[in-house]
């Protein structure tokens, strides 16, 4: 290591890492420093008993072409393409998902189908004249605003209520809508409303089970390293290699001083001397908003407050170990049920083979909290307890099939977009950037609900607007292309 690096990255998730390797291959010297004793962040994957689990399902896909291209070179030849397979537990059935609408009609009360089909119906009309009249809605309150202006009210209480509501343990009318432009973006309702109606003429009356390979694919593609998640950070990491780069783990920030450009921290595990290194160009924090406040010299009690009142989600993930091959065909499976503990399940073996040992599998069950909730403070036992009995309910296991299992909770794990989050967040943001010394960025350090592609791309970004001289540049209003649950 030496005393001095033109860039240095606080956290190597695949934010930092993108970053890091883009100036690096314009010359630039950067020093990253990690606190977990491996690289990844929330794209790890993690040993455990012949097993690698990631952070639940990590599918990598993008629209933006050179994006993919990147990836692909920086993974190599065991980045193999999916054809993404996920369904949906309603009804005590397991229905497509992303839902088909007269799968989802089908399967409910009659009823029920004949007022969600009315209202949907209704809402459809009501748009198209709107946007003849050029008076359609762009801009909405909250997450319940924005889907009853597109699939009705009826549809709003059986598909999104109950299952925004179990993740984020928030009503949709306290969430933001951008939550939800992010999430559809891409929809077009007109062709939606187009298959939904050829499809509805050729209704067939299959099972709903999940061996039923006739519900499942649901199309899109995706990537996904043979080794799992982790393949895209340890590819980055040996891109970086090559060039004038340094990555530290297990390493604990103290204090920036922006005014000698020095960083002081100490690895954990070593002699505790304190270690002080500057940064020529930049610091670039991909660490959460309220850490790396704290290691400023500089503050202010509006910034703090608006700290206090920007909350991460975290999440427990239970892994499950099966003693026997396959548990479902299926990427993985949704539960929007409240007495379901867990919102979803996914199979790392239907992956890929290399996830479990031979004759084995497992699930990944995650459960969205907050720290110090409920359910963050549940003994680990009283988890996978509640996870196995869920899981035979549903009728995904048997207990006896239960091998051993592993807890582990993840902090910062999702940026929660209350109603007035923006403005929280561009005070913060821009407190932190004021001295165009730090630099936000990522996921967690711009609190950005985006997927890995979207922290790589504006990884990506951030370095080109440094090495293009635009060394003011920020990545606050990068636009996230599309982002799912
Ligand atoms: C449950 C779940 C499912 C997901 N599914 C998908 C998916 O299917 N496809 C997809 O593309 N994306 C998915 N994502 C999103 C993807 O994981 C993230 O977008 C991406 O990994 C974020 O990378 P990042 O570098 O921006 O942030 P992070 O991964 O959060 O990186 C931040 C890094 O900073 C480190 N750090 C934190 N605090 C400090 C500190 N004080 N000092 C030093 N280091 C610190 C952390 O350990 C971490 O390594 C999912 C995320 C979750 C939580």
């Amino acid at each position: 290591m030496k005393d001095r690096y033109d860039y240095i990255v606080m956290g190597a998730g695949v934010a930092g890492l993108s970053f890091a390797h883009e100036v690096a291959k314009h010359g630039k010297s950067v020093l990253i420093l990690e606190k977990d004793k491996q690289i990844g962040g929330l794209s790890q994957t993690i040993e455990y008993k012949g097993f690698r689990f990631d952070y639940c399902a990590h599918r990598f896909h993008t629209a933006d072409p050179d994006l993919l291209k990147e990836v692909r070179e920086i993974v190599g030849s065991t980045f193999k393409k999916h054809t993404k397979k996920s369904r949906i537990y309603m009804f005590g059935k397991f229905l497509k998902y992303p839902f088909e609408l007269q799968n989802l009609l089908r399967a409910m009360k009659r009823t029920q189908a004949v007022k969600a089909i009315f209202s949907f119906g209704i809402n459809f009309i009501s748009r198209q004249i709107r946007s003849l009249l050029r008076i359609e809605r762009t801009k909405f309150r909250d997450y319940r605003d924005w889907f009853t202006y597109y699939f009705g009210r009826t549809l709003y209480l059986i598909m999104c209520e109950p299952y925004t509501t179990k993740i984020w343990k928030t009503s949709p009318q306290d969430l933001s809508a951008d939550w939800a432009d992010q999430r559809f973006q891409g929809i077009k309702l007109t062709e939606f409303v187009a298959r939904v109606i050829k499809k509805l003429l050729k209704l067939d009356f299959s099972s709903y089970s999940l061996e039923d390979e006739s519900l499942a694919p649901d199309g899109g593609e995706f990537y996904y390293g043979e080794m799992g998640a982790q393949e895209i950070p340890d590819g980055y990491e040996r891109a970086l290699g090559k060039f004038d780069t340094d990555i530290l783990t297990k390493v604990v920030i103290e204090k920036i001083s922006e005014d000698d450009k020095k960083i002081e921290f100490v690895v954990r595990g070593d002699n505790v001397n304190k270690l002080k290194v500057a940064a020529n160009e930049s610091i670039i924090s991909t660490i959460p908003l309220h850490d790396c406040y704290s290691y400023l010299e500089r503050n202010n009690n509006s910034v703090k407050d608006y700290l206090e009142n920007l909350t991460y989600m975290d999440i427990i993930f239970v892994y499950l170990l099966i003693g026997k091959e396959q548990v479902s065909n299926d990427h993985w499976l949704y539960f929007p049920d409240e007495d379901i503990i867990f919102n979803r399940s996914v199979e790392f073996t239907t992956w890929s083979k290399l996830m479990s040992p031979k004759g084995k599998t497992a699930l990944c069950l995650d459960i969205t909290c907050f720290e110090g909730d409920d359910t963050w403070i549940k003994s680990n036992h009283s988890l996978v307890k509640e996870c196995i009995s869920s899981s035979v309910k549903v009728g995904l296991i048997e207990e006896k099939e239960v091998e051993g299992s592993l807890v582990i909770r993840v902090k910062d794990a999702y940026p929660f977009y209350d109603l007035d989050y923006k403005n929280k967040l561009r005070e913060v943001v821009e407190f932190i950037e004021k001295r165009g010394f730090i630099h936000c960025l990522g996921r967690t350090g711009i609190f950005r609900y985006n997927n890995s592609d979207g922290s790589i791309g504006m990884g990506i970004e951030l370095a080109k607007k440094f090495i293009s001289s635009d060394s003011a540049g920020s990545v606050l209003d990068y636009e996230v292309k599309e982002i799912s649950y």
